[in-house]
């Protein structure tokens, strides 16, 4: 069920229609947008009683979605999700979804502090804005590099101070979500995880923006109902992230399926990245797949750079050099404009020496 609320109405009365919907023993989800504010009901077994809520002041009418998904629906919130980073102190505010692109860009792992500061100041150089690492990975064989752990993060945590790079990294359960929620800016849930329904509720739970990756073999459907178990629980800052499925081609690692693009756009307002490095699991095809990301109108890119791939802890055959990706950068800056989007490329060669 969803309330919309009148164009004019009032913050008291969107708030009696809430403590309304909580006194029923629902959860009631505000979800202001731009012309008016609707309020998600979840948490009802059958039909809500609509009389009741439409008598309530300020409410223009009471509808029922038929959805699954209700609050990662285009029914429920009509207009895009701009998620805000505010200014680190170094450099502008971001923004993930809305007219300007976002570009996150990083090794998978976190190896050394070295290696993390000379990519964190490569990638803040071309215009990135955030700064992916790995610190806890989430590896096929349990013989292989395992990330470094808190270590990884306090690392992480003085890259964002020294070049004003917002940080994703990923939590793989309960514990490394704690710890991930309390030093990053945006925490990813991989694909692996993407229906550890447990671990969706609890990053439900946070108040920081999560990046939940497309599972390998999910549908759309399954992939909204994934971004659904972390809005049901009040975090509604969900940014979607295609990073290839499995199929039977096996000239790429995954098949990074661009299809899913106007899909997601037709059917939700959360924002959808591509990640063109698991997407591929080559390093020449990551160029080529992030401008037709950006062509088929994703909202950014999360891409893989390091700066000795060959000898890269994990996932050095598909992450890109850095003279690879300032390259990316000039070609994502043109390709924008012509599908009415922009690339800010907040370049920070100051605070990078
Ligand atoms: C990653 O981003 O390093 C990662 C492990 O991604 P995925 O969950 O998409 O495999
Ligand atoms: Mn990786």
């Amino acid at each position: 069920m969803l309330v919309v609320m009148k164009a004019q109405a009032t913050p008291e009365q969107i708030q009696a229609v809430c403590d309304h919907i909580e006194q029923l023993g629902l959860r009631a989800h505000p979800l202001p947008g731009a012309q008016r504010t609707a309020i998600g009901i979840t948490g009802n077994k059958g039909e809500v009683d609509r009389g009741n809520i439409e008598a309530l002041s300020g409410v223009a009418e009471v509808i029922r979605v038929s959805k699954p998904y209700k609050l990662a629906s285009r029914d429920v919130k009509e207009e895009d999700t701009v998620i805000r980073f505010p200014s680190t102190g170094i450099g502008p505010d971001a923004t993930i979804g809305g007219r300007d692109l976002a570009v996150i860009a990083g090794p998978c792992s976190i190896e050394s502090r070295e290696q993390a500061f000379a990519i964190a100041e490569n990638v803040a150089a071309s215009g990135a804005q955030f700064f992916r690492g790995g610190a806890y990975k989430p590896r096929t064989s349990p013989y292989a590099f395992q990330g470094l752990g808190v270590e990884a993060l306090r690392i992480m945590a003085e890259i964002r101070d020294r070049f004003g790079l917002r940080i994703v990294t990923e939590a793989i359960d309960n514990e490394s979500l704690e710890l991930v929620a309390e030093w990053a800016d945006v925490v990813q849930i991989g694909a692996r995880n993407m229906q550890n329904f447990s671990l969706l509720k609890r990053a439900g739970k946070l108040r920081k923006p999560v990046l939940l990756k497309r599972g390998l073999s999910a549908t759309l459907d399954e992939f909204l109902m994934a971004a659904e178990y972390v809005m049901s629980e009040g975090n509604y800052e969900v940014i979607l992230c295609e990073r290839g499925v499995r199929t039977f081609a096996d000239h790429t690692r995954n098949t990074l399926d661009l299809s899913i693009i106007p899909a997601v756009r037709r059917l939700s307002h959360l924002p959808i990245l591509v990640d063109p490095s698991h997407g591929t699991g080559k390093r020449d095809s990551v160029l080529p797949m992030a401008r037709a990301a950006i062509a088929a109108g994703a909202d950014g890119i999360l891409v893989e750079v390091h700066n000795h791939p060959e000898v890269a802890l994990s996932d050095g055959q598909q992450s890109i050099y850095p003279d690879q990706f300032a390259r990316m950068m000039d070609e994502l800056a043109q390709i924008a404009p012509v599908v009415g989007r922009n690339l800010p490329r907040d370049i920070r060669v100051e605070a990078a020496k």
